[in-house]
C-alpha cells in the first residue's frame, strides 16, 4: 500500500493506493504489448485527435490537477501551474504530429525504382518517472509515444500517485484506450524485477527512464543486455557563470529562483554558482541577503519555495550538509537542516513542524576537490565558487562529469560563443536561469546526466520510432546496387584554355 501524504502538512493524506506486485506489472505489460498493434492500426492522424482530446481536458482541469501536484509533491502553486501548462503545450505540440509524421522519398542511383522511409512504433513502451515533475516529464514520454502508436506502461514515482492517477485518468477520457496507456505504483526493486522479466519476456522494446544517475546506469545496463537503448534523462550539477560584464540584477534574479525554486529538487537546479573574481564579493553578498529574506513555507502561498518533496528527500539533503568542510562559507538562513518552531526561519510562511520543510542553504569557497563540487544535491543547497578566466569557469563547469544544463550571464557575445562551443551540457541558457524548458526544445544530457537521449518537440520521435526503409523496384528486372552502374560519359583531363 501507498499512502501519499502533503509534504506541507503531513497529516493531510492525500491517497492509499494498493502497490502493484513483480506479477501484477508485468502482466500490465503483457496486456499492453497484446494491444499495441491494434493501437498502431489507427491511423495517425486519429490518434492525434485523442491527444487534443487529452489537451483540452488538461487545460479544462488545469486548475484541479496543479493544486493536487502542489498537494501531493508540494511545489509552489504557480509552478504547478506552469507544469500543468506543459502537458497541454506537449499535446497541443503532438497533436499536429499526428498529420505529419513524415517519412521521406529518397532518389534511387537506378532508373525506375524508388526509395521511401517510414517512421513505425517500436511497440510497448516501459516509462519509469521521478517525482518532482509528477505530471510535465511523464507527458514528454507518454505523448508521443502514443502518438506514435506505441503502447505505454508508465511507473510513476511512489511518492506522486494521486497525479499519475489523475493523469492516466485525463489520457483515458481523451479516448486512449485503458490496454494503451496502464499505470502501475511500485518500489523501486519491484520494478526493476519486472523491468527485467518484461526484457526477458519481449513484453518491452523500449525503456524511458528519468531519475538519479544511479538508478539510470542500472536501467541502462540491463536494457543493453537485451540489445534496447534506454532514453536516459538523469541528474545534473548545472553550472550558472557570471563575467564581470554581466547584468547583476539578472543574474541574481536566476540565481535565486534557479537554485531555490522547487525547494532546488529540480535536474536543472543551480548546482555552481562561479562568480567572477571581479564581482565575487559583491554578488555573493547580495545573493545571501536575497535568499537570507526570502519567504519560504506554504506552497499554496506567495513564497520562493514550500516543502521538500517528502521526507526521503529532507533526509537527503541532511546527508548532504555533512559534506561541507571547514574551508566553506555557510549562509543563507538562520539555521541549516529542517525549519521547526524550534530551529525557525525568517519570512517562514505558516506552521512548519506540519511539514517537510529545509533552511536555504549557501556554500560558498567551493573547489574542485571538494565533495559538494560533484554531488548532485537536489535540494535547497547551492554552492558558489570564484573563477579568473573564462577558460577556467568553462572547466570548472564540465569537470564534475554532469552535462545537463548550463547558463552564463554575460554582455559579451564572444563569451557567449565561447561557452556555447566549451560547455559539455545539453541544454545552454544566456543570461537566463538553469531551469526552465519550453515543451519544442530538445531537452537532454549528456555525460553522467544522460545517454543522448532528447525529448520534447519532433526529435523525441527517435525515440518512439524506429526508421523502416523500403525500395521499390518497377524495372521487372533484378537491379544490383553498387554493381549495376550508370556509365557516366566525362573528360576528367580537361582544363580551361583561359589567356
Ligand atoms: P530515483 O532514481 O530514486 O527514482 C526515479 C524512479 O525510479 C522512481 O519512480 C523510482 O521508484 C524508480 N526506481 C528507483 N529505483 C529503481 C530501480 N532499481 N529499478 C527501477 N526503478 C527504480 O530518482 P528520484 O529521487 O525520484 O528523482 C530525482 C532524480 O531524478 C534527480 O537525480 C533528478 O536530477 C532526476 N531527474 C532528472 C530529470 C531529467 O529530465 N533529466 C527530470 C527530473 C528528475
Amino acid at each position: 500500500m501507498f499512502t501519499s501524504t502533503n509534504p506541507a502538512r503531513q497529516s493531510d493524506v492525500v491517497t492509499t493506493i494498493p502497490a502493484s506486485s513483480t506479477e501484477e506489472m508485468v502482466a500490465a505489460l503483457a496486456a499492453a504489448k497484446l494491444a499495441q498493434k491494434e493501437w498502431a492500426a489507427l491511423p495517425a492522424p486519429a490518434r492525434g485527435r485523442i491527444i487534443a482530446n487529452v489537451g483540452r481536458l488538461v487545460e479544462k482541469n488545469k486548475e484541479a490537477l496543479s493544486k493536487l501536484v502542489t498537494r501531493e509533491m508540494g511545489k509552489v502553486y504557480r509552478e504547478a501551474l506552469g507544469e500543468v501548462q506543459e502537458v497541454i503545450d506537449t499535446c497541443d505540440f503532438f497533436l499536429g504530429e499526428g498529420r505529419r509524421l513524415y517519412g521521406q522519398t529518397v532518389p534511387s542511383e537506378m532508373k525506375n525504382k524508388n526509395l521511401f522511409t517510414f517512421r513505425m512504433p517500436v511497440g510497448n513502451v516501459f516509462i519509469i518517472t521521478a517525482g518532482n515533475f509528477p505530471a510535465a516529464v511523464p507527458s514528454w514520454y507518454i505523448v508521443p509515444a502514443l502518438l506514435a502508436g506505441n503502447t505505454v506502461v508508465w511507473k510513476p514515482s511512489e511518492f506522486t500517485p494521486a497525479v499519475a492517477h489523475a493523469l492516466t485518468s485525463l489520457f483515458h477520457a481523451g479516448g486512449v484506450p485503458t490496454d494503451v496507456l496502464k499505470t502501475v505504483v511500485a518500489e523501486g526493486p519491484d520494478t526493476f524485477a519486472a523491468l527485467e522479466e518484461g526484457l526477458k519476456r519481449g513484453y518491452i522494446n523500449k525503456v524511458g527512464f528519468t531519475g538519479s544517475t544511479a538508478v539510470g546506469r542500472k536501467i541502462g545496463a540491463k536494457a543493453g543486455e537485451y540489445i534496447q537503448s534506454a532514453c536516459l534523462e538523469l541528474g545534473g550539477k548545472n553550472p550558472m557563470v557570471v563575467m564581470p560584464d554581466a547584468n547583476l540584477d539578472l543574474a541574481l534574479e536566476g540565481a535565486l529562483f534557479a537554485g531555490f525554486g522547487t525547494a532546488g529538487q529540480r535536474c536543472t537546479s543551480l548546482g555552481t554558482l562561479w562568480l567572477h573574481e571581479s564581482i565575487h564579493d559583491e554578488f555573493l553578498s547580495r545573493y545571501i541577503a536575497l535568499v537570507e529574506n526570502a519567504k519560504v513555507g506554504d506552497p499554496m502561498e506567495d513564497v520562493l519555495f514550500g516543502p521538500m518533496i517528502s521526507e526521503k528527500y529532507l533526509a537527503n539533503h541532511l546527508e548532504h550538509l555533512k559534506m561541507i568542510q571547514p574551508h566553506h562559507k555557510v549562509s543563507g538562513s538562520t539555521a541549516t537542516g529542517r525549519i521547526t518552531k524550534a530551529s525557525p526561519r525568517k519570512n517562514f510562511v505558516g506552521d512548519p513542524d506540519q511539514g517537510v520543510f529545509a533552511h536555504p542553504v549557501i556554500v560558498s569557497g567551493i573547489t574542485k576537490n571538494d565533495e559538494l563540487y560533484r554531488t548532485e544535491t537536489f535540494g535547497p543547497l547551492v554552492t558558489v565558487g570564484k573563477f579568473s578566466t573564462l577558460d577556467e569557469a568553462i572547466e570548472l563547469s564540465n569537470g564534475h562529469g554532469y552535462g545537463l544544463s548550463s547558463a552564463i550571464y554575460t554582455s559579451n557575445p564572444e563569451s557567449v560563443w565561447r561557452f556555447r562551443e566549451g560547455i559539455s551540457a545539453g541544454m545552454v541558457s544566456i543570461n537566463n536561469s538553469t531551469s526552465g524548458a519550453e515543451a519544442h526544445l530538445p531537452f537532454g544530457g549528456n555525460g553522467m546526466s544522460g545517454n543522448g537521449s532528447r525529448q520534447s518537440g519532433i526529435w523525441v520521435l527517435d525515440q518512439f520510432t524506429r526508421w523502416q526503409s523500403m525500395n521499390w523496384d518497377w524495372s521487372n528486372k533484378l537491379q544490383k546496387a553498387q554493381m549495376d552502374l550508370i556509365e557516366i560519359k566525362h573528360d576528367p583531363k580537361f582544363m580551361l584554355n583561359i589567356k
